[in-house]
């Protein structure tokens, strides 16, 4: 069995990542999964969270939004909103996102802005919790 399988991390605005991969780890709509080399075709949804992946036996992170992701056997291509390593994070930035979709939260609104609002919230406080994790 190889040892790796091909990676690649894709956003709206950018190729993240393309190149081999021992191991990838990502937040499903059910709990977290791993992928290994040789892993069974799949799609599944990606939430916002914390992916890693495993490149010559060290650990890349990145803060991911939404997305999809495609496994197969030698190929697996991840399809996300946006992605960030934690030394790209602008805490400054996701700081002012918190706190202007925690100030929306507390004003009436349509339930539509309202999970508009929600999934602000959701990705500043992913990148907060991503940088504060790996960054010190
Ligand atoms: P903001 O309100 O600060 O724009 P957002 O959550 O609405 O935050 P997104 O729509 O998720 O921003 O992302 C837009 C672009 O900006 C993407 O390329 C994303 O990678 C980048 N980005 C957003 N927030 C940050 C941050 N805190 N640090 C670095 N890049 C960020």
């Amino acid at each position: 069995m190889a040892k790796t399988f091909q990676l690649q991390i894709i956003s709206c605005d950018r190729q993240f990542y393309d190149g081999p991969c021992e191991m990838l780890v990502f937040d499903g709509l059910d709990g977290e999964y791993g992928v290994l080399p040789g892993h069974e075709p799949m799609v599944t949804c990606l939430t916002a969270g914390e992916l890693r992946y495993k490149v010559d036996g060290e650990w890349h992170y990145a803060a991911i939004s939404n997305g999809f992701i495609a496994v197969n056997p030698i190929k697996t291509t991840v399809m996300a909103d946006t992605a960030e390593s934690p030394e790209e994070i602008d805490v400054r930035r996701a700081n002012e996102a918190r706190l202007r979709a925690e100030e929306l939260l507390r004003q009436k609104q349509s339930i539509q802005e309202y999970y508009h609002v929600q999934a602000a919230l959701n990705r500043a406080m992913n990148r907060l919790r991503v940088t504060k994790r790996h960054m010190h």
